[in-house]
């Protein structure tokens, strides 16, 4: 498998890489340079559990540790769910394929993008921010290919070997983009469908300092969409919100801040500028 998209070295990072924490007694956030990948299952050689997301580009290695670590050696995730298919969250995918075998799954309308059918649209180097913007043309946008290894999430909503989780179709940031909720106690993996880290702004992303945000703004080519996403997400009242970028969020403090982003939605999520609100 050759797939650009991995190749590239992205020389940023930020203080938590690499430090992970148990949010819930079966739910793990890995953060790695700058986006988190989620591991599902309860801590133990041998058990089962599930990898959401792949990370940047070369840090399969690193995820391979940390779960070695975690569920023993030899021990395969059972699937590796996709909350969409952009680079920073499919950058280890070919190494931990060729480790593991897994399969992979994500919505349907994200698998043009996994099977090199389609190309994301260009980031917007443009857009109001700061400095990660300004670099993005520097972020591959080009179609992965793993064409034999990805499938379609399954139409009723279920996740496959995670019990009592959904899938909920979030997109704006991408066409196929999901979010992951358990009923039970209000766990919401929500991808970039928003975040909490201000994603444009070099020094926030290093820092980590927790600000909602929507999807991060160089990628985010849809807002009515994405808007009426965070509306959906919000609307489920999460307890605990694990997102593609920033520290996780709970209680009180999600309940507050997603509200306030539905509220201010056009201030807080929506550049000021930029080509995807330019074009409209
Ligand atoms: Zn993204
Ligand atoms: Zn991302």
């Amino acid at each position: 498998m050759e797939n650009k998209a991995e190749k590239k070295i992205i020389p940023m990072t930020s203080i938590d890489s690499g430090i992970g924490e148990q949010i819930t007694s079966d739910l793990y956030y890995f953060p790695f340079q700058i986006v988190n990948v989620v591991f599902y299952g309860y801590p133990g050689e041998g058990n089962d559990w599930v990898l959401i997301d792949a990370g940047m580009p070369r840090s399969g290695d690193n995820i391979i540790i940390e779960a070695e670590e975690r569920f023993g050696k030899n021990n395969p995730p059972k699937a590796l769910i996709l909350t969409h298919g952009h680079f920073d969250h499919v950058g280890g995918i070919t190494e931990l394929i060729e480790k593991w075998g897994m399969p992979v799954y994500a919505h349907e309308l994200e698998l043009p993008f996994l099977r090199g059918e389609k190309d994301y649209p260009k980031p917007d180097p443009t857009v109001e921010g700061g400095l990660l913007a300004k670099i993005s043309p520097y972020y591959p946008n080009e179609a992965i290919t793993i064409d034999g290894h990805v499938q379609a999430l399954p139409q009723d909503g279920t996740v496959p070997f995670m019990e009592g989780w959904r899938w909920i179709h979030t997109p704006g940031h991408t066409q196929g983009h999901v979010s992951l909720f358990r009923e039970k106690d209000g766990a919401l993996i929500a991808g970039d469908a928003f975040v909490t880290v201000k994603q444009e702004s070099l020094y926030k992303v290093f820092t980590q300092e927790q600000e909602i945000s929507g999807p991060p703004r160089y990628l985010t080519p849809d807002w009515e969409t994405a808007r009426i996403s965070v509306e959906k997400l919000a609307s489920m009242k999460p307890m605990v919100a694990i997102t593609g970028h920033g520290r996780p969020m709970t209680g009180k403090t999600l309940r507050e801040n997603l509200a306030l982003l539905v509220e201010k939605f056009d201030e807080i999520a929506i550049p000021d500028y930029g080509k995807f609100v330019d074009d409209k």
